[in-house]
């Protein structure tokens, strides 16, 4: 924790503890109007079903959206043609410029000393095989950091197999740690000469269903395939390898780069009235794996900020603020609408005035952390208190802005964190089981709830966050 983010601590548990209206000195109050529009926006999104509806239409009329696909262009025109069915003042689209990368075909098998056919995915962006597959011995490694210390003598020539689970926690904690062998588990292992790599999948289900998700080539190192096993097939390695026998896979992984193609971010704006040129962003992206069909990663933040949006547009007083929907192209494969939405808008960022994003599936929202000047705490903390109603605590911990939403938070937007209870969001996340049958309209509800009432304060509240 730095020095900074200490004081912030301390300075909003000095707020917290004062009474609820308490306000900086420098900072104008929250208006009754603002606090009694924010629960009575709260109390209707409890019974609204458009983010479900349009959830369902996402990933039913569209279905898969892989960045850079034909299919994620028809998400594209769906985002624009949604938007303006729901009477959105601005829809716009903005270019981005995507890699485009296709899955052909994936199979794996063990070829001795126990012959038998293994369920594998490919990683997003993995090199092919080649032609026919390879066959070879695997070397297998706990994790990456023992990959990282491994001997390339022991490296070479094998494919390499990283058996790490991830861990299930509420907020998704397991990840990060486990992440690493997804991520950077081909370079490292192709740098030591491997001719292809597995890993288990970073998930924490028990189907015989693999998780998909990028790999990251790095420059020095040669791109070998990638792939992962679903959980149970790499029980099953394991359980072959405690023989103490070698043990010889063949995969066969074909992919195909395709080069650039132009998708775009879409925009929708509901207008401020005093502060129509000050922006209160709502993240989440379009794009999805093509093994599902994207409902909780992210058709549900999609829905779920459009929803939210709309409803203060029907039935709320207009907010002073820009309150703008902001569906990003290609986050899967590297944040890369983000961060070109970044770059494009870094140089106005002050007109930025702060953000949240939704990527996290559609669990319920149990707790809100920010990053905002410790002088607008008492507003962030006002909205907790709203949302306590609904389940929602103040989380002891500052926000990141979420993988998208945090590239604006890097080049100076103030953000917050809605946290949604992930315990079951790795289960499905980046695999063919991401479906929309496993949407509970209750939780949906919910979440619009407390978007809601972020929204509205953030949009109505005239004073700094930054
Ligand atoms: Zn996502």
């Amino acid at each position: 924790m730095t020095i900074s983010r200490l004081t912030k601590a301390v300075f909003g548990a000095a707020l917290i503890a004062s009474t609820p209206l308490a306000f900086a000195a420098d900072q104008p109050a929250l208006e009754d109007s603002t606090i009694e529009t924010a629960k009575m926006l709260r109390d209707a999104a409890l019974k609204s079903d458009v983010a479900y509806d349009l959830l369902e239409s996402l990933t039913t009329e569209v279905g898969p959206r892989l960045a850079g696909s034909v299919k994620e262009q028809e998400a594209i025109d769906w985002a624009v043609a949604k938007f303006k069915s729901l009477g959105f003042d601005k829809v716009y689209t903005e270019p981005v410029q995507v890699p485009k990368w296709e899955r052909i075909s994936e199979a794996a098998s063990v070829v001795a000393p126990f012959a038998q056919p293994l369920t594998i995915t490919a990683l997003g962006k993995s090199a092919a095989t080649p032609e026919g597959g390879v066959t070879a011995e695997i070397v297998h490694y706990a994790t990456f950091e023992d990959l990282q210390s491994a001997n390339p003598d022991d490296v070479n020539g094998k494919i390499v197999f990283i058996s790490n689970r991830m861990e299930r926690k509420i907020d998704g904690a397991g990840y990060g740690p486990a992440v690493q062998a997804r991520g950077r588990g081909a370079s490292e292992a192709a740098r030591k000469g491997a001719v292809a790599i597995v890993i288990r999948s970073i998930g924490t289900d028990s189907h015989r269903l693999p998780h998909t998700g990028g790999v990251n080539y790095e420059e020095d190192a040669p791109r070998i395939a990638a792939a992962a096993l679903s959980n149970p097939d790499a029980d099953q390695l394991e359980r072959m390898m405690k023989r103490g026998l070698p043990i010889t896979l063949h995969l066969d992984i074909q992919t195909k780069d395709l080069g650039t193609v132009e998708m775009a971010n879409v925009i929708g704006e509901i207008t401020g009235t005093t502060l129509p040129n000050e922006y209160v962003v709502l993240g989440s992206h379009l794009d999805s794996w093509d093994l599902g069909t994207g409902a909780v990663d992210d058709g549900a933040g999609v829905a779920i900020t459009m929803a939210t949006a709309d409803l203060i547009k029907r039935i709320a007083p207009r907010p002073k603020r820009t309150i703008r929907v902001v569906l990003f192209s290609a986050e899967e494969i590297g944040l890369v609408g983000a961060r070109q939405y970044a770059e494009r808008h870094a140089a106005n960022i002050e007109e930025f005035a702060i953000g949240a994003e939704s990527d996290f599936g559609a669990g319920p929202i149990w707790a809100l952390a920010s990053r905002v000047n410790p002088d607008a705490t008492f507003v962030v903390d006002k909205m907790a208190q709203l949302m306590g109603a609904i389940g929602v605590v103040r989380a002891d911990r500052i926000a990141g802005g979420g993988p998208d939403v945090g590239q604006l938070a890097r080049v100076g937007m103030p953000v917050m964190d809605l946290l949604q209870n992930g315990d079951d969001y790795f289960d499905l996340h980046h695999t063919a089981d991401d479906t929309f049958d496993k949407i509970i309209p209750e939780n949906m509800r919910q979440n619009m709830a407390a978007w809601a009432v972020f929204t509205y304060v953030a949009a109505d509240w005239p004073g700094s966050f930054k």
